[in-house]
């Protein structure tokens, strides 16, 4: 891991996000990588006790846990598996989708999960994500109130985002009420070693990895992991599966997360983006170490 790090620490590309204001003050050169094997074991590198807000990341998740409670069919019939490709807010993949969500990994299809989130009142509702999240973390997630803040006041986009989703019936609640229901789950604070225990709950069947706690179910697991690998890098997925060949998620905030199943996961966090949203050196390095331990999910060696 060191090793990866200091290959990667001086690559100087991408542009640290703005669009949420609090964000744009985050140092260019974090940048921390953690490895968790689905046996517990977790070995990082660099700033990897660095907090961050988990930004899109937390789709992945909150998809779990609402396929979880609603279910398989209904949950794809509802939101789609399919890639936009389009960028992440984007509201042309609704209109050229007959008012349809294409996939739970871009804000479309988030905002109409969050949407279906299990609980009588939004503090019940947030209590489900707030505890869904922090069990696949093993740990209590604590709520970045700057970048929450930050993002409500900069948010018409999602807003309209959701209005829209709203006017061709595909959100049944209000849709301001959900757009703060959804923030606020981008705004969960981790560090590497969380995403990447997080992520080794899902290869490991949905079984938290340190204590052995279900979070969610093999099948979940298996689906949100599809899901993640056509989808979870937004309109770059194919370039992602292709250099990396396993299931990934990244958020604008730096933070990266990628899933080999049945072994383990390794989370990124590096500021710097491209244009399609991903943390620069989180591509670099998840490729450099895929190859390196041999993860990528469609290699194979003649008999
Ligand atoms: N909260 C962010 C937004 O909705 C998350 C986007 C992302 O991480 N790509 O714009």
């Amino acid at each position: 891991m060191e090793k990866t790090h200091s290959m990667y620490a001086g690559l100087e590309e991408g542009n640290v996000a703005s669009y949420i204001p609090k964000l744009a003050e985050a140092d260019p050169r974090w940048f921390g990588l953690t490895l968790a094997s689905t046996n517990g074991s977790t070995f990082s590198a660099g700033d990897s006790r660095q907090e961050f807000s988990i930004q899109s990341i937390s789709k992945a998740f909150v998809y779990a846990l609402v396929c979880d409670s609603v279910g398989h069919d209904e949950v794809r019939e509802r939101i789609g598996v399919n890639n936009t490709g389009l960028p992440f807010n984007s509201v042309m993949a609704i209109e050229l989708n007959a008012g349809h969500t294409m996939n739970p990994m871009v804000n479309a299809g988030a905002l109409a999960t969050t949407s279906l989130v299990p609980g009588e009142s939004w503090d019940q509702k947030w209590e489900f994500i707030h505890a869904g999240l922090s069990a696949f973390a093993g740990r209590d997630l604590v709520l970045d109130d700057d970048v929450y803040q930050s993002e409500m006041e900069t948010n018409l986009r999602n807003l309209s985002i959701a209005r829209l989703l709203q006017s061709y019936g595909h959100i049944a609640v209000d849709p301001a009420c959900v757009t703060e229901l959804y923030t606020r789950q981008c705004s969960l604070r981790v560090t590497t070693e969380d995403l990447a225990i997080m992520g080794a709950t899902l290869a490991n069947g949905g079984a938290h990895p340190v204590t052995g706690a279900s979070v969610v179910s093999p099948a979940v697991s298996q689906d949100v992991l599809s899901v993640m690998a056509t989808t979870g890098m937004y309109e770059a997925s194919g370039d992602w599966l292709y250099e990396i060949g396993m299931p990934g998620k990244s958020g604008v905030a730096g933070g990266v997360v990628t899933v080999a199943p049945g072994k383990g996961s390794l989370a990124i966090f590096s500021p710097p983006l491209d244009a399609a949203g991903n943390s620069v050196r989180g591509i670099h390095a998840t490729a450099h170490l895929s190859r390196k331990l041999g993860l990528n999910l469609f290699s194979s060696t003649p008999r």
